[in-house]
């Protein structure tokens, strides 16, 4: 899954009044401040180009009807289709997709893909439903948001609690509509034309992150210990890439809870522990804490890889890592940002460090277009020429400037999305 953890748990950690749109709206000034972006600009950027609100009725398997809630919002589409994936999560809010879609236009604009920025979810328990419930619902919330939908338009992905099942109903439902179209949805099984290393990419992408900012500051990341707070899909593939690199991963989350091994996690126990059991606790040689404590824990390394918001004014000052690398989206709040910055401790922000997934659907979307499939060691290699750069640009502009690394790469992705616009003559 996509799933940056399910961490319903994680989300119990983050202050109350959160609300991520403060996160996008900060950022974004910050970097709107940098660039001297006039007011009719500034409102031209943060407003949605377009938001669907759906309501998604599913017949249950106990007969009973139950109606839920589904977004597709498209923020901005200045430098191509909207793209973005879709959540399913009960904690689905129309100001968290806002949020979302939002921080996808920045992330595509700052690894300089032709796209804009886009997010999709319904407010559900994915977890409590089957896999025919899961089914009705994506189809019939694919059939109310597909007017939007389209290879030039708009085009999902997975996100949060979604798969490459979840995009095969969706590609499926698109094409009743609209004929064959594999380019209309991204993170499809490679079967159906997916990309060999999709599902990887994220986790992966994170992980060749870690290692630059690594060795931009000049520390060892053999033998650095890492914190993963979520460990679905992009923290399960981050967790490995990291072990490979010679990573010691102190503690794990899901949703449930988490782990901690002062000898290190042994990942060839802990998927199939999770796999059997659901959950991370309970894994022999580890001590269960919660999400919190993980988040605290004194390390090289923490990796919020779960939801919106978990490091937040309330838990800022007692965070213990060195370094910060968000492979969730969102996960810092503007207050916590300020105390970080404060205490020296250095924030890869989420637009660069989670952009490993979105990149890699670029190429599964070039080659449905053009229907010429790549090998595994080109996706990887052609990802990590882009984020490499993208790492450096933000680098250099954080240091020539004296600013953080996420008010550098906000800068960056604003810059280019506001100089579409002004072309575009909007
Ligand atoms: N949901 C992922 C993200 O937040 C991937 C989006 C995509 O591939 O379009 O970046």
């Amino acid at each position: 899954m996509e799933n940056r953890g399910t961490a319903i748990g994680a989300k119990a950690t983050a202050e109350p009044t959160e609300n991520p749109r403060d996160i996008t709206s900060t950022n974004f000034r910050l970097a709107a401040d940098r660039l001297g972006l006039d007011a009719e600009t500034r409102t031209l950027l943060t407003t949605p180009f377009r938001e669907l609100r759906v309501e998604v009725p599913v017949r249950l398997d106990d007969g009973s009807l139950k109606v839920f809630l589904g977004y597709r919002i498209q923020h901005n589409g200045a430098r191509g289709p909207a793209k973005g994936g879709i959540r399913y999560h009960p904690a689905v809010t129309v100001d968290e997709v806002r949020a979302l879609a939002e921080a996808m236009t920045w992330k595509t604009s700052l690894v300089n893909i032709p796209f804009g920025g886009a997010k999709g979810g319904i407010a559900c328990d994915p977890h409590a439903m089957s896999q025919r419930e899961l089914e009705r619902l994506t189809r019939k919330y694919t059939s109310r948001i597909q007017v939007i939908l389209g290879p030039y338009r708009d085009v999902p992905a997975p996100d949060v609690n979604t798969n490459a099942q979840v995009m095969t109903w969706l590609f499926d439902e698109y094409s009743l509509h609209h004929g064959y179209t594999p380019a209309c949805v991204t993170g499809k099984p490679v079967e159906l034309g997916g990309s060999l290393g999709r599902e990887q990419a994220t986790g992966y992408g994170a992980a060749i992150l870690v290692r630059e900012l690594m060795r931009e500051l000049g520390r060892p990341l053999a033998g650095a210990t890492v914190a993963l707070q979520g460990i679905g899909n992009v923290g399960s593939y981050a967790a490995r890439a990291l072990a490979r690199e010679g990573c010691r991963i102190l503690a794990v989350a899901d949703s449930k809870g988490a782990v901690f091994s002062s000898k290190g996690i042994d990942l060839a126990a802990l998927f199939p522990h999770k796999a059997a059991t659901g959950k991370v606790q309970g894994l022999a040689g580890t001590e269960a804490i919660s999400n919190g404590d993980l988040l605290e824990l004194e390390c090289d390394i923490l990796i919020p890889a779960a939801l919106e918001c978990v490091i937040h004014r309330g838990n800022a000052e007692r965070i213990r890592a060195k370094v910060i690398a968000e492979a969730a989206n969102l996960p810092t709040t503007p207050d916590a940002d300020q105390i970080l910055e404060r205490r020296g401790i250095a924030v890869l922000p989420d637009i660069l460090t989670s952009a490993g997934g979105v990149t890699v659907s670029y190429f599964e979307w070039t080659q449905n277009l053009q229907q010429h499939f790549w090998e595994e060691s080109q996706v990887f290699a052609e990802m990590e020429k882009i984020l490499v750069k993208a790492f450096r640009n933000v680098v250099e502009r954080a240091r020539s400037e004296k600013i953080s690394y996420r008010t550098a790469a906000y800068t960056i992705a604003v810059e280019r999305v506001a100089r579409a616009e002004k072309l575009r003559g909007t």
